[in-house]
């Protein structure tokens, strides 16, 4: 259950209960959340709020939980922000505008527990999980940012999507994880349904089955290799939850209606773009409840991989879809930002180190 300390995911009856227990009318709580739900999460700067009321909410909530450092534009419109945490640490959140929406992919922990080979964010020291509150803090960091800046060619002018394939793996912060898509799903003014929610893993399984059971969002699997050899290298989780049994918790999530699991492959070269690959991703998948997701590799610096060319990738994909798959390439965003996760906290410490750093 949120805190009442908990601007960012307050439901208007704790709001109400916490303005009433300081001695104000209850309907002070519906300005303050409005303002909340326009990005603003310090409540000295709420403007028709009456100054001793602002005063007297924010010494009970603090400081925002986040704090803007830098934004990066990319040419095609994607936005990547970097935040520095009040409790200490820094994460990534990315804004992908579309013609009608916007998706939010949005970072779950500070670095990653986990070490799969290709990532830059599995490269960083994990630091701690993000809580519930700093988790949908992003949400409203970027809500603030789009009202100020709205994007030219999208008509959405607010994040319409959220995906949780940002820094960290979400499953292994269920504390969080669990909090803030009670709170997405329970706020109808977001309009944020379940189907309009992924969840990405690496395939951590109890914690799959318990999020269908609690919280049946979309679902993608990092699979990247479809035999374990090669994904106990890749998704070194595999060797934990090896691939027929990832089969069987797959088979039983139960899935929003006509939506399907997604299963990212990020297509190295030499790696896991080979024929005996293809073959092992056509006996895996099941393409009545699952697509694959070929997705081109952003090359980071210090990596020892390289990407699939983009008509390799293209040939793979006609091959899977001749087989009976359902089968995408994902458009690389944001690659003149480095977008891919990790990268620009990354760079962050690079600059602090360098002694360098940057305000927005
Ligand atoms: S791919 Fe995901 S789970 Fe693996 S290290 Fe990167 S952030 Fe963590």
């Amino acid at each position: 259950m949120p805190q009442p300390s908990e601007l960012s995911i307050i439901s208007l009856p704790a709001m109400q209960e916490l303005v009433r227990s300081l001695g104000f009318p209850a309907f002070r709580a519906q300005q303050i959340l409005d303002w909340r739900n326009k990005g603003m999460l310090d409540p000295l700067n709420m403007p028709n709020v009456p100054k001793n009321v602002r005063q007297a909410v924010a010494d009970v909530v603090g400081k925002p939980p986040l704090t803007l450092v830098k934004r990066e534009y990319s040419r095609d419109g994607t936005r990547k922000y970097l935040f520095a945490l009040r409790e200490g640490g820094h994460v990534e959140t990315v804004m992908i505008p579309e013609r009608k929406r916007i998706t939010l992919c949005i970072s779950s922990q500070v670095g990653c527990v986990l070490d799969c080979p290709f990532c830059f964010t599995g490269r960083q020291k994990f630091e701690r999980n993000l809580s519930a509150e700093e988790i949908v803090a992003q949400l409203w960091m970027v809500t603030a940012d789009l009202l100020q800046e709205p994007v030219g060619h999208s008509i959405a002018d607010h994040p319409t999507h959220i995906v949780y394939m940002g820094m960290g793996e979400p499953l292994a912060n269920e504390e969080g994880l669990h909090g803030s898509l009670a709170f997405f799903l329970a706020e109808d003014e977001l309009h944020i349904s379940r189907r309009r929610i992924t969840v990405s893993t690496s395939g951590l399984l109890p914690q799959i089955t318990r999020l269908g059971n609690l919280y049946p969002v979309n679902l993608a699997i990092s699979l990247h290799a479809a035999n374990n050899a090669k994904r106990d290298v890749l998704v070194p989780i595999n060797k934990k939850h090896p691939l027929e049994e990832l089969r069987h918790v797959l088979d039983a999530y139960p899935l929003p209606e006509q939506r399907y699991i997604t299963l990212e492959y990020v297509m190295l070269a030499g790696v896991n773009d080979q024929n005996e690959d293809l073959k092992a991703l056509v006996h895996f998948v099941r393409a009545k409840r699952e697509f694959v997701n070929l997705i081109h590799f952003n090359p980071h610096p210090g990596s020892d991989y390289t990407a699939t060319p983009k008509d390799a990738m293209d040939e793979f994909a006609t091959r899977l879809i001749s087989r009976g798959m359902r089968a995408t390439v994902r458009r690389s965003r944001g690659d003149d930002i480095m977008a891919a996760c990790g990268q620009l906290n990354a760079l962050m410490n690079q600059e602090n180190t360098d002694g360098d750093n940057e305000d927005a």
